[in-house]
């Protein structure tokens, strides 16, 4: 994330999941300057906050690909077009200014840029909180795992039932000293091989029980878990990963004026929406016969920004041309 208050861009793309960092590169291919903005800290959308360690099979050319690999992928693809990264940033207003749009962004900062490409998925991601230790967030406690190598040697405390919880389980337990998993619950959310891969590895699993307090003098060091007979367990750790899933919101973007459906955009066969200079692509779209799918979402990242084109430039194509004539 660069420091600047005010960029000045020809495509600013709201969202950085698969199919913003798609738009991005094809934003990139036509020459055009652009930014991409991001709620969340990293980029990827739901594959980062949700399913890093998934395998996809369905992403054209991957027979499979880990989630965490496709975004990277994706990042180093729209990288050599030196994008401005605004991440950890909601995007909140868009106002005309003549033939531009003025954009305002969370953090203050402000945009100006000819298009809007809109690639907000299912709206901005929370992470549900722990009821205690919100003040170690940064200094041990948190909600995600995009690279498991970051936490090589850490002791860990996962606190959750579900997929990514089992996930992380599995990445963790063979780089780490001790990963313990607290659910409060006896029943887990995941899918059943993780499941039995996680029983059967050195992973502590805890169940019918919480965690009730984290401590340490500077980073977090220990952490309190009470179990439903309440018996009291301080276990040390270095990091606790609360992966208690996300609450989605459309947020912002409800209130700029598009022609919405429920918590979708209306666009045309060319990705437009009912505002001037404003495009949305991936799986906030909708138009009959729209399927939820990443592969899709790059289809209609493609067909958003090389429109789009023909909006900055009318002298342009909407076609492209051939990249690989370009090597
Ligand atoms: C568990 C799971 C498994 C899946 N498996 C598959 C699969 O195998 N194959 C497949 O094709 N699909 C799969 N999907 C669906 C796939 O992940 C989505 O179709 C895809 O992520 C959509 O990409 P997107 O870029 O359109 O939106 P998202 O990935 O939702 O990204 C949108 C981004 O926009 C950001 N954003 C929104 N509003 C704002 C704002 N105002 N300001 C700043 N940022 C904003 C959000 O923070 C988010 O990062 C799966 C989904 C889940 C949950």
């Amino acid at each position: 994330m660069t420091d600047a208050q005010h960029h000045d861009v020809d495509v600013l793309i709201v969202g950085a999941g698969p199919t913003g960092l798609y738009a991005g590169y094809y934003a990139g291919f036509r020459g055009l300057r652009i930014a991409i903005a991001d709620m969340l800290e990293l980029p990827g959308g739901q594959i980062t906050a949700l399913y890093p360690e998934k395998k996809i099979f369905d992403v054209a050319g991957f027979p499979e690909v880990l989630g965490r690999e496709l975004v990277d992928r994706l990042v180093k693809q729209v990288e050599p077009f030196n994008p401005i990264w605004i991440l950890g940033t909601r995007v909140d207003g868009l106002a005309r200014n003549d033939e531009r749009w003025d954009v305002t962004l969370s953090s203050g900062a402000t945009v100006t840029t000819t298009i809007v490409v809109i690639t907000g998925g299912i709206g901005t991601f929370e992470p549900r909180a722990l009821p205690v230790g919100r003040e170690y967030e940064g200094r041990g406690l948190i909600y995600y795992v995009p690279q498991p190598q970051a936490l090589a040697g850490k002791r860990v405390v996962i606190v959750g039932g579900g997929d990514s919880a089992f996930d992380w389980a599995l990445a963790l337990e063979p780089i780490c000293p001790s990963v313990a998993l607290v659910h409060r619950r006896d029943a887990f959310r995941a899918h059943e091989h993780t499941i039995d891969l996680v029983t059967n590895s050195s992973t502590k699993i805890i169940t019918n029980a919480e965690v009730t307090g984290i401590s340490g003098e500077d980073n977090l060091t220990s952490v309190e878990i009470t179990t439903k007979s309440g018996e009291v367990i301080n276990h040390e750790a270095d990091v606790v990963v609360a992966a208690l899933g996300f609450v989605a919101h459309l947020g912002p973007l409800a209130e700029w004026g598009l022609e919405m459906s429920k918590r979708t955009i209306i666009t045309d066969s060319s990705m437009r929406t009912n505002l001037p200079g404003v495009f949305a692509a991936g799986d906030i779209t909708e138009y009959p016969g729209k399927v939820r799918l990443i592969s899709v979402g790059f289809g209609e990242a493609a067909l958003a920004v090389n429109n789009a084109m023909t909006v900055i430039d009318p002298t342009k194509s909407a076609f492209p041309g051939h990249s690989s004539e370009n090597s």
